[in-house]
Protein backbone atom coordinates (compact mmCIF):
# COMPACT_ATOMS: atom_id res chain seq x y z
CA UNK A 1 0.00 0.00 0.00
CA UNK A 2 1.48 3.69 -1.07
CA UNK A 3 2.28 5.33 2.45
CA UNK A 4 -0.10 8.37 2.97
CA UNK A 5 2.03 12.16 3.31
CA UNK A 6 2.91 13.38 6.31
CA UNK A 7 0.75 16.57 6.24
CA UNK A 8 -2.09 14.30 4.66
CA UNK A 9 -1.70 11.87 7.81
CA UNK A 10 -1.80 14.96 10.31
CA UNK A 11 -5.08 15.90 9.08
CA UNK A 12 -6.75 12.70 8.57
CA UNK A 13 -5.89 12.03 12.44
CA UNK A 14 -7.03 15.49 13.38
CA UNK A 15 -10.76 14.79 11.82
CA UNK A 16 -10.78 11.37 13.33
CA UNK A 17 -9.93 12.63 16.77
CA UNK A 18 -11.78 15.51 16.52
CA UNK A 19 -15.39 13.24 15.23
CA UNK A 20 -14.52 11.10 18.22
CA UNK A 21 -13.72 13.09 21.02
CA UNK A 22 -17.19 14.96 20.00
CA UNK A 23 -20.14 13.16 22.16
CA UNK A 24 -17.66 13.61 24.88
CA UNK A 25 -17.39 16.95 24.46
CA UNK A 26 -21.01 17.27 24.47
CA UNK A 27 -21.81 15.17 27.69
CA UNK A 28 -18.93 17.32 29.94
CA UNK A 29 -20.83 20.61 29.07
CA UNK A 30 -24.47 18.99 29.59
CA UNK A 31 -23.58 16.84 32.43
CA UNK A 32 -22.71 17.76 36.17
CA UNK A 33 -20.12 15.06 37.01
CA UNK A 34 -21.24 13.21 39.86
CA UNK A 35 -19.83 11.18 42.37
CA UNK A 36 -19.83 7.44 41.62
CA UNK A 37 -22.45 6.42 44.64
CA UNK A 38 -20.38 4.25 46.62
CA UNK A 39 -21.29 0.38 47.56
CA UNK A 40 -22.66 0.12 51.39
CA UNK A 41 -21.25 -2.83 52.79
CA UNK A 42 -21.66 -4.12 56.33
CA UNK A 43 -19.02 -5.27 58.49
CA UNK A 44 -20.11 -8.14 60.77
CA UNK A 45 -17.44 -8.61 63.82
CA UNK A 46 -16.92 -11.89 65.31
CA UNK A 47 -13.54 -11.34 67.15
CA UNK A 48 -10.40 -13.07 66.13
CA UNK A 49 -6.87 -12.16 65.98
CA UNK A 50 -7.72 -9.40 63.82
CA UNK A 51 -9.67 -8.01 66.77
CA UNK A 52 -6.76 -8.91 68.93
CA UNK A 53 -4.55 -6.78 70.62
CA UNK A 54 -0.80 -7.71 72.56
CA UNK A 55 1.03 -5.92 75.17
CA UNK A 56 3.83 -4.33 72.48
CA UNK A 57 4.73 -4.09 69.02
CA UNK A 58 7.08 -6.64 69.24
CA UNK A 59 4.58 -9.78 70.55
CA UNK A 60 3.20 -10.84 66.74
CA UNK A 61 2.49 -14.23 68.01
CA UNK A 62 1.72 -13.73 72.11
CA UNK A 63 -1.21 -11.58 72.26
CA UNK A 64 -5.15 -11.66 73.58
CA UNK A 65 -7.63 -12.65 70.24
CA UNK A 66 -11.61 -10.53 70.23
CA UNK A 67 -10.36 -7.32 72.14
CA UNK A 68 -11.32 -4.71 69.66
CA UNK A 69 -14.79 -3.88 69.24
CA UNK A 70 -15.75 -3.42 65.66
CA UNK A 71 -16.40 -0.01 65.88
CA UNK A 72 -12.85 1.04 66.73
CA UNK A 73 -11.63 -1.91 64.06
CA UNK A 74 -13.22 0.56 61.32
CA UNK A 75 -12.32 4.48 62.67
CA UNK A 76 -8.76 2.80 62.37
CA UNK A 77 -8.71 2.53 59.11
CA UNK A 78 -9.77 5.49 57.74
CA UNK A 79 -8.83 4.69 54.16
CA UNK A 80 -12.60 2.53 53.96
CA UNK A 81 -14.44 5.59 53.59
CA UNK A 82 -12.62 5.94 50.51
CA UNK A 83 -13.88 2.97 48.72
CA UNK A 84 -17.03 2.03 50.66
CA UNK A 85 -19.86 3.59 53.29
CA UNK A 86 -19.30 0.84 56.16
CA UNK A 87 -21.10 0.08 58.87
CA UNK A 88 -20.36 -2.10 61.63
CA UNK A 89 -22.15 -4.82 63.67
CA UNK A 90 -20.86 -6.55 66.68
CA UNK A 91 -21.76 -10.17 66.10
CA UNK A 92 -19.46 -11.71 69.14
CA UNK A 93 -16.18 -11.30 70.09
CA UNK A 94 -14.72 -14.80 70.16
CA UNK A 95 -11.90 -16.80 69.40
CA UNK A 96 -12.75 -18.86 66.45
CA UNK A 97 -12.25 -22.09 68.29
CA UNK A 98 -15.14 -21.06 70.16
CA UNK A 99 -17.35 -21.02 67.19
CA UNK A 100 -20.31 -23.46 68.27
CA UNK A 101 -23.29 -24.93 65.74
CA UNK A 102 -25.91 -22.16 67.73
CA UNK A 103 -22.85 -19.61 66.62
CA UNK A 104 -23.12 -20.56 63.26
CA UNK A 105 -26.68 -20.65 62.55
CA UNK A 106 -27.48 -17.09 64.49
CA UNK A 107 -24.57 -16.13 62.22
CA UNK A 108 -26.25 -16.94 58.91
CA UNK A 109 -29.36 -15.88 59.69
CA UNK A 110 -28.26 -12.58 60.90
CA UNK A 111 -26.08 -12.58 57.50
CA UNK A 112 -28.95 -13.57 55.70
CA UNK A 113 -31.39 -10.52 56.95
CA UNK A 114 -28.73 -8.27 56.22
CA UNK A 115 -28.53 -9.27 52.89
CA UNK A 116 -32.11 -9.17 52.05
CA UNK A 117 -31.80 -5.53 52.43
CA UNK A 118 -31.41 -3.96 48.87
CA UNK A 119 -29.61 -1.25 50.33
CA UNK A 120 -26.55 -3.12 50.83
CA UNK A 121 -24.48 -4.00 48.48
CA UNK A 122 -22.45 -6.83 50.18
CA UNK A 123 -20.81 -8.04 53.78
CA UNK A 124 -17.45 -8.85 55.31
CA UNK A 125 -17.24 -10.91 58.49
CA UNK A 126 -14.28 -10.35 60.57
CA UNK A 127 -13.45 -13.79 61.35
CA UNK A 128 -10.56 -15.81 63.97
CA UNK A 129 -8.37 -17.81 61.62
CA UNK A 130 -8.66 -20.75 63.13
CA UNK A 131 -12.39 -22.26 62.33
CA UNK A 132 -12.97 -19.30 59.33
CA UNK A 133 -12.50 -22.62 56.79
CA UNK A 134 -15.99 -23.88 58.74
CA UNK A 135 -17.61 -20.77 58.88
CA UNK A 136 -16.91 -19.95 55.39
CA UNK A 137 -18.20 -22.97 54.12
CA UNK A 138 -21.33 -23.45 56.64
CA UNK A 139 -22.20 -19.81 54.75
CA UNK A 140 -21.50 -20.71 51.03
CA UNK A 141 -24.10 -23.18 51.92
CA UNK A 142 -26.48 -21.93 53.26
CA UNK A 143 -27.41 -17.87 52.58
CA UNK A 144 -29.43 -17.52 49.36
CA UNK A 145 -27.62 -14.70 48.05
CA UNK A 146 -25.64 -13.39 45.13
CA UNK A 147 -24.49 -10.59 47.34
CA UNK A 148 -20.57 -10.61 48.20
CA UNK A 149 -20.11 -12.34 51.86
CA UNK A 150 -15.86 -12.11 52.27
CA UNK A 151 -14.41 -13.44 55.53
CA UNK A 152 -11.47 -12.21 56.36
CA UNK A 153 -9.21 -12.71 59.41
CA UNK A 154 -5.15 -11.95 59.87
CA UNK A 155 -2.47 -13.92 61.50
CA UNK A 156 -0.88 -10.84 63.95
CA UNK A 157 -2.88 -8.28 66.02
CA UNK A 158 -3.47 -4.77 64.80
CA UNK A 159 -0.63 -3.91 67.62
CA UNK A 160 2.11 -5.93 65.92
CA UNK A 161 4.72 -4.96 63.72
CA UNK A 162 3.83 -5.18 59.98
CA UNK A 163 0.29 -6.21 61.01
CA UNK A 164 -1.72 -7.73 58.31
CA UNK A 165 -5.32 -6.97 59.43
CA UNK A 166 -5.22 -3.52 58.25
CA UNK A 167 -4.55 -4.49 54.20
CA UNK A 168 -7.15 -7.44 54.35
CA UNK A 169 -9.81 -6.13 56.00
CA UNK A 170 -9.61 -2.64 53.14
CA UNK A 171 -9.24 -5.60 50.36
CA UNK A 172 -12.12 -7.53 52.26
CA UNK A 173 -14.52 -4.25 52.27
CA UNK A 174 -13.64 -3.49 48.46
CA UNK A 175 -14.37 -7.09 47.61
CA UNK A 176 -17.59 -6.82 49.36
CA UNK A 177 -18.30 -3.74 47.37
CA UNK A 178 -17.21 -5.06 43.87
CA UNK A 179 -19.27 -6.33 41.32
CA UNK A 180 -17.79 -8.73 39.65
CA UNK A 181 -17.51 -10.98 43.33
CA UNK A 182 -21.43 -11.32 42.90
CA UNK A 183 -22.06 -14.91 42.55
CA UNK A 184 -19.00 -16.49 43.17
CA UNK A 185 -20.03 -17.69 46.77
CA UNK A 186 -18.28 -16.71 49.66
CA UNK A 187 -15.00 -15.46 49.68
CA UNK A 188 -12.08 -15.36 51.86
CA UNK A 189 -9.52 -12.64 51.49
CA UNK A 190 -6.40 -13.19 53.03
CA UNK A 191 -2.89 -11.93 52.03
CA UNK A 192 -3.75 -10.74 48.81
CA UNK A 193 -5.53 -13.68 47.67
CA UNK A 194 -9.05 -13.86 46.92
CA UNK A 195 -9.91 -17.53 47.89
CA UNK A 196 -13.18 -19.42 47.93
CA UNK A 197 -14.96 -20.11 50.91
CA UNK A 198 -16.26 -23.94 50.15
CA UNK A 199 -12.32 -24.91 50.10
CA UNK A 200 -9.99 -22.60 51.51
CA UNK A 201 -8.12 -23.99 54.92
CA UNK A 202 -5.92 -23.05 57.19
CA UNK A 203 -3.06 -25.18 56.12
CA UNK A 204 0.27 -22.51 58.17
CA UNK A 205 -0.33 -21.70 61.83
CA UNK A 206 1.93 -19.00 61.97
CA UNK A 207 2.41 -16.93 58.97
CA UNK A 208 0.60 -14.67 57.10
CA UNK A 209 0.61 -16.34 54.56
CA UNK A 210 -1.64 -19.27 56.43
CA UNK A 211 -4.50 -19.82 54.10
CA UNK A 212 -5.05 -22.04 50.96
CA UNK A 213 -6.61 -24.44 48.78
CA UNK A 214 -5.10 -27.61 46.95
CA UNK A 215 -7.32 -25.93 43.80
CA UNK A 216 -6.35 -22.79 43.93
CA UNK A 217 -7.34 -19.41 44.75
CA UNK A 218 -9.76 -17.73 42.61
CA UNK A 219 -7.50 -14.25 42.16
CA UNK A 220 -5.85 -11.46 43.68
CA UNK A 221 -6.84 -8.10 45.07
CA UNK A 222 -3.99 -5.08 44.19
CA UNK A 223 -4.50 -1.44 45.01
CA UNK A 224 -8.60 -1.80 45.03
CA UNK A 225 -9.10 -4.09 41.90
CA UNK A 226 -10.19 -7.53 42.26
CA UNK A 227 -7.85 -9.46 39.12
CA UNK A 228 -10.02 -12.90 39.01
CA UNK A 229 -8.36 -16.28 37.30
CA UNK A 230 -10.58 -18.85 38.01
CA UNK A 231 -14.67 -19.18 39.30
CA UNK A 232 -16.07 -22.28 41.77
CA UNK A 233 -18.11 -24.97 39.78
CA UNK A 234 -19.76 -26.18 43.09
CA UNK A 235 -23.36 -25.74 44.26
CA UNK A 236 -23.06 -22.46 46.33
CA UNK A 237 -25.58 -19.51 47.49
CA UNK A 238 -28.66 -19.75 45.35
CA UNK A 239 -27.81 -23.13 43.70
CA UNK A 240 -27.65 -24.62 46.89
CA UNK A 241 -30.67 -26.85 48.18
CA UNK A 242 -29.82 -25.25 51.90
CA UNK A 243 -31.80 -22.33 53.35
CA UNK A 244 -30.90 -20.56 56.63
CA UNK A 245 -33.77 -18.94 57.10
CA UNK A 246 -35.25 -22.74 57.24
CA UNK A 247 -32.63 -24.00 59.66
CA UNK A 248 -32.99 -23.78 63.04
CA UNK A 249 -29.90 -25.65 64.82
CA UNK A 250 -27.77 -28.22 63.59
CA UNK A 251 -27.48 -32.10 65.08
CA UNK A 252 -23.96 -33.32 66.22
CA UNK A 253 -21.10 -34.57 64.02
CA UNK A 254 -18.44 -36.32 65.53
CA UNK A 255 -15.14 -36.24 64.17
CA UNK A 256 -13.11 -39.16 64.77
CA UNK A 257 -9.01 -39.35 64.01
CA UNK A 258 -7.53 -42.15 62.20
CA UNK A 259 -3.54 -42.97 63.14
CA UNK A 260 -1.47 -45.92 63.28
CA UNK A 261 -2.35 -48.37 66.46
CA UNK A 262 -5.82 -45.72 66.71
CA UNK A 263 -7.94 -45.83 69.64
CA UNK A 264 -11.47 -47.45 68.14
CA UNK A 265 -13.22 -46.66 71.33
CA UNK A 266 -13.69 -43.17 70.42
CA UNK A 267 -16.21 -44.80 67.92
CA UNK A 268 -19.08 -46.29 70.06
CA UNK A 269 -18.09 -43.34 72.53
CA UNK A 270 -19.58 -41.22 69.53
CA UNK A 271 -22.27 -43.20 69.14
CA UNK A 272 -23.37 -43.11 73.45
CA UNK A 273 -22.98 -39.18 73.01
CA UNK A 274 -25.71 -39.09 70.74
CA UNK A 275 -23.66 -37.50 67.45
CA UNK A 276 -26.06 -38.64 64.47
CA UNK A 277 -23.02 -39.23 61.83
CA UNK A 278 -18.89 -39.73 62.56
CA UNK A 279 -16.67 -38.18 59.85
CA UNK A 280 -14.02 -40.59 59.85
CA UNK A 281 -10.64 -38.71 59.39
CA UNK A 282 -8.69 -41.94 57.70
CA UNK A 283 -5.46 -42.13 56.97
CA UNK A 284 -4.75 -42.05 53.30
CA UNK A 285 -7.56 -42.78 50.88
CA UNK A 286 -10.16 -42.31 54.36
CA UNK A 287 -8.97 -45.96 55.21
CA UNK A 288 -10.06 -47.89 58.10
CA UNK A 289 -8.13 -49.93 60.32
CA UNK A 290 -9.26 -53.89 60.22
CA UNK A 291 -9.48 -53.58 64.00
CA UNK A 292 -11.78 -50.39 63.41
CA UNK A 293 -14.25 -51.53 60.50
CA UNK A 294 -16.89 -53.35 62.59
CA UNK A 295 -16.60 -50.12 65.46
CA UNK A 296 -18.20 -48.39 62.04
CA UNK A 297 -20.23 -50.94 61.08
CA UNK A 298 -22.31 -51.20 64.52
CA UNK A 299 -22.21 -47.24 64.36
CA UNK A 300 -24.09 -47.35 60.96
CA UNK A 301 -26.36 -50.23 62.11
CA UNK A 302 -27.45 -47.84 64.95
CA UNK A 303 -28.56 -45.14 62.56
CA UNK A 304 -24.93 -42.93 62.59
CA UNK A 305 -24.37 -41.80 58.98
CA UNK A 306 -20.18 -43.01 58.18
CA UNK A 307 -18.31 -40.56 56.03
CA UNK A 308 -14.91 -41.74 55.14
CA UNK A 309 -12.84 -38.30 54.71
CA UNK A 310 -9.10 -38.20 55.09
CA UNK A 311 -6.64 -36.71 57.40
CA UNK A 312 -4.21 -35.78 54.35
CA UNK A 313 -4.95 -32.00 53.48
CA UNK A 314 -4.86 -32.38 49.86
CA UNK A 315 -6.86 -35.15 47.49
CA UNK A 316 -9.90 -36.64 47.45
CA UNK A 317 -11.01 -39.74 48.99
CA UNK A 318 -12.43 -42.61 46.43
CA UNK A 319 -15.76 -44.03 46.83
CA UNK A 320 -15.13 -48.38 47.43
CA UNK A 321 -10.98 -47.91 47.14
CA UNK A 322 -9.88 -49.36 50.95
CA UNK A 323 -13.23 -49.85 51.84
CA UNK A 324 -16.16 -51.71 50.44
CA UNK A 325 -18.27 -48.46 50.75
CA UNK A 326 -21.72 -50.01 48.56
CA UNK A 327 -21.60 -52.92 51.38
CA UNK A 328 -21.10 -51.15 54.49
CA UNK A 329 -23.27 -47.80 53.28
CA UNK A 330 -20.66 -45.75 53.63
CA UNK A 331 -20.36 -42.56 52.13
CA UNK A 332 -16.80 -40.67 50.90
CA UNK A 333 -16.82 -36.91 51.73
CA UNK A 334 -14.77 -36.46 48.40
CA UNK A 335 -12.18 -33.65 48.58
CA UNK A 336 -13.53 -32.02 51.69
CA UNK A 337 -11.46 -31.97 54.64
CA UNK A 338 -12.57 -33.12 57.92
CA UNK A 339 -13.80 -30.40 59.39
CA UNK A 340 -15.73 -29.26 56.25
CA UNK A 341 -17.48 -32.56 55.49
CA UNK A 342 -18.82 -32.13 59.62
CA UNK A 343 -20.38 -29.03 58.04
CA UNK A 344 -21.93 -30.36 55.47
CA UNK A 345 -23.01 -33.64 56.89
CA UNK A 346 -24.62 -31.78 59.78
CA UNK A 347 -26.51 -29.66 57.32
CA UNK A 348 -27.90 -32.85 55.27
CA UNK A 349 -29.11 -34.68 58.09
CA UNK A 350 -31.36 -31.27 58.92
CA UNK A 351 -33.12 -32.84 55.79
CA UNK A 352 -32.80 -35.72 57.29
CA UNK A 353 -31.37 -37.84 54.15
CA UNK A 354 -30.62 -41.28 53.01
CA UNK A 355 -26.82 -42.17 52.89
CA UNK A 356 -27.20 -42.12 48.84
CA UNK A 357 -28.52 -38.52 49.16
CA UNK A 358 -25.46 -37.65 51.31
CA UNK A 359 -23.05 -39.26 49.15
CA UNK A 360 -24.77 -37.09 46.66
CA UNK A 361 -24.38 -34.22 47.94
CA UNK A 362 -20.78 -34.76 48.98
CA UNK A 363 -20.26 -34.96 44.99
CA UNK A 364 -22.79 -31.43 43.90
CA UNK A 365 -21.27 -29.06 46.57
N1 LIG B 1 -7.28 -18.76 67.87
C1 LIG B 1 -7.79 -17.46 67.62
C2 LIG B 1 -8.96 -17.46 66.65
O1 LIG B 1 -9.08 -18.31 65.81
C3 LIG B 1 -6.75 -16.52 67.12
C4 LIG B 1 -6.13 -16.94 65.82
C5 LIG B 1 -6.43 -16.00 64.69
O2 LIG B 1 -7.47 -15.35 64.61
O3 LIG B 1 -5.56 -15.90 63.82
O4 LIG B 1 -9.79 -16.58 66.73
Amino acid sequence: MKPMMPALRRSVTALLSAALLAPFAACAQTAPATPAKKPVVVVVATGGTIAGAGASSANSATYQAAKVPVDKLIAGLPELADVAEVRGQQAFQIASESFTNEKLVELGKSISTLLKDPAVDGVVVTHGTDTLEETSFFLNLVVRTEKPIVLVGSMRPGTALSADGALNLYNAVVLAGTPSARGKGVLVMMNDDILSGRDVAKRVNIKTSAFGSQWGPLGMMVERKAYWFRAPVKRQGMTSEFDIDRITALPEVAIVYGSGSMNTSLVPAAVSSGAKAIVHAGTGNGSVPNYGVDALRQARTAGLQIVRSSRVADGFVLRNSEQPDDKYDWVVAHDLNPQKAKILTALALTKGVSSAELQRMFMEY
